[in-house]
């Protein structure tokens, strides 16, 4: 039975609680958004709270107020969803969230679930990374373990001569989160399950997505993902593994490299995910309908793909909205930030009816906005 008037608590008030808001409030939901500062994107469309994660009386009145509880930000303590779940119902559960907070806990459950991943060691002091390094041989990647995201707290090792400039950058971290030292998966491209699943298990993945990324942030996607039945086939018996394991509730993404025809799991999102913000305007439901929608017990709706979609990320700052949106069929989502450098500020999607019409529109809007270098990994990929 779907709760009736439900409200939804959610913890972080970014761009993903906002488009949560944007998407949930047609199903008759209301929403209070928590974070530790008031003055973040979501607040433009939703009333937000300020609180510290670990601010008892704030828990308290989240419990009091709302039914269900979900996330726009994974890292939450764990402590904090553990101790809401005692009082409510948190989707997803607080073990999904713990696991996906850690790269060790991720790796060691994808490897669990019969998903390859890349060699790793975890470093906690030097003489670790030194060991690590012998033992996985370079290139790698050594990583927080904890906190880390859009290829913050990473430094790529070229050889071991690297290991001192690896340690003086992360050193610090490693007291703090615990490191690991992953070697480099030489990927033919990168690709995410967004996928989505209820409290009866029923298991929903959207159309492939192919993932470009510049400096370890999303740049570019397109779906549904040019690649072979098996990978796909592949990709999506892995997420319904995941999410069976985990019990987990919601939608969530799993990222993963493709090397020939075999995959690698890269790590999960235990919420709706940057390359998921296609199914916006190119899916019969959007990844953040579907994530309302089983937060509250409602049918799910389908993940059809409408049509062929790439998604622009807009990092740094906002290109011309007028010129992208003198193209057909194009959808522009502004996340109201404050331009910064490496900041995510807004993402926009095109569509098209097949690969040809979206190569076209591809290339009008390479040339309207000087996108013609960002664009090209996404036209190398439709060929
Ligand atoms: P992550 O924060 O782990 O998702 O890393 C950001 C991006 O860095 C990924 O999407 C990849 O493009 C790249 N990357 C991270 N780990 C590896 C790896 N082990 N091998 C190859 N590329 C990686």
């Amino acid at each position: 039975m779907a709760l009736e008037q439900p409200t939804v608590a959610i913890l972080g008030g970014g761009q993903l609680a906002r488009m949560l808001v944007l998407a949930g409030v047609p199903l008759g939901a209301r929403f209070r958004v928590y974070d530790t500062h008031a003055d973040v994107c979501a607040a433009d469309v939703v009333p937000v709270q300020a609180m510290a994660w670990n601010d008892l009386g704030a828990l308290g009145d989240i419990a009091r107020r709302a039914q269900v509880v979900t996330f726009d930000y994974e890292n939450v303590p764990a402590q904090t969803a553990e101790w809401l779940a005692k009082r409510m119902r948190v989707a997803p559960n607080p073990r999904a969230l713990a696991t996906a907070q850690d790269r060790l806990a991720e790796k060691t459950t994808f490897q669990r679930i019969g998903l390859p991943t890349a060699e790793f060691r975890t470093v906690d002091t030097r003489a670790e990374l030194d060991a690590a390094i012998a033992a996985i041989d370079t290139p790698a990647i050594l990583k927080t373990r904890r906190m880390g995201y859009d290829g913050h707290g990473q430094f790529r090792l070229r050889s071991a001569a690297d290991a001192d400039a690896a340690w003086t950058a992360l050193g610090e971290p490693a007291a703090q989160y615990g490191l690991i030292l992953e070697s480099l998966v030489p990927f033919d491209y990168e690709v995410s399950v967004i996928a989505v699943r209820n409290r009866a298990g029923e298991f929903r993945p959207w159309p492939l997505t192919r993932n470009h990324h510049v400096d370890g942030i999303l740049s570019m996607s397109l779906a549904p993902a040019p690649c072979s039945e098996a990978i796909a086939h592949s990709a999506f018996a892995h997420a319904r593994r995941l999410a069976e394991e985990l019990n987990y509730v919601g939608v969530f993404a799993l990222e993963l490299f493709v090397v020939g025809n075999k995959l690698y799991g890269n790590e999960m999102a235990p919420r709706v995910h940057n390359s998921g913000h296609w199914t916006q305007d190119g899916a019969v439901t959007s990844q953040f309908e579907n994530h309302v929608r089983a937060v509250l017990d409602l049918p799910l709706g389908e993940t059809d793909a409408l049509a062929s979609s790439v998604m622009f990320n807009w990092v740094g700052g906002l290109p011309d909205k007028a010129a992208f949106l003198s193209v057909p069929d194009t959808h522009w989502h502004d996340y109201a930030k404050e331009p910064r450098p490496g900041r995510k500020v807004g993402h926009a999607n095109v569509r098209a009816p097949d690969a040809a019409a979206l190569r076209e529109r591809l290339g009008l809007l390479a040339k309207r906005l000087d996108l013609a270098e960002k664009v090209a990994p996404i036209l190398k990929a439709l060929d």
